[in-house]
């Protein structure tokens, strides 16, 4: 059983990720980060009744860049729940890699490094082969007029 407060309304539930049982709210995103870090997994019993009574007075929550680069490593460890790319994103990486750049998968792989895992190790599985090819394409372009030369030279 885990312990984990709203960051709306300062309420108690079990799982962080929940829908607020007393407010409605559903923390999504960046939300997701903070909800994580007024969970027991980031504080102890008495700073989360701390933490509570300040919701409750009307004090917002607002985490630092360092509490928020925890919480997006930690979550990025244990995000099981990553369902990755779908299959047109996918195939959108794909295509855009081999026909413009290599670049957008390589930055999605950067990006997605600890928020979503799986998505970034499938940009990753386009960006390498994206970038073999397109190399080996500019490599082509780039040798041709000097292959052509050496053709006409020996025809
Ligand atoms: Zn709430």
């Amino acid at each position: 059983m885990s312990r984990a407060l709203c960051p709306r309304c300062g309420d108690d539930r079990d799982d962080y990720r929940d829908i607020c049982p007393a407010c409605g709210h559903r923390p999504i995103d960046e939300g997701l980060l903070v909800a994580w870090l007024l969970s027991d997994h980031h504080l102890t019993d008495l700073q989360l009744d701390q933490a509570a009574d300040r919701i409750r007075d009307g004090h917002p929550i607002r985490p630092s860049d360092r509490q928020i680069r925890i919480a997006r490593r930690a979550l990025g460890r244990t995000f099981s729940s990553d369902p990755g790319l779908s299959v047109n994103e996918r195939l959108l990486l794909l295509g855009c890699s081999l026909v413009l750049t290599p670049l957008p998968a390589w930055v999605c792989f950067g990006w997605w490094f600890n928020a979503r895992p799986r998505a970034a190790w499938q940009s990753f599985g386009i960006a390498i082969p994206g970038s073999v090819i397109f190399g080996a394409f500019g490599l082509w372009l780039a040798l041709r007029p000097w292959l052509q030369a050496l053709a006409e030279q020996g025809g």
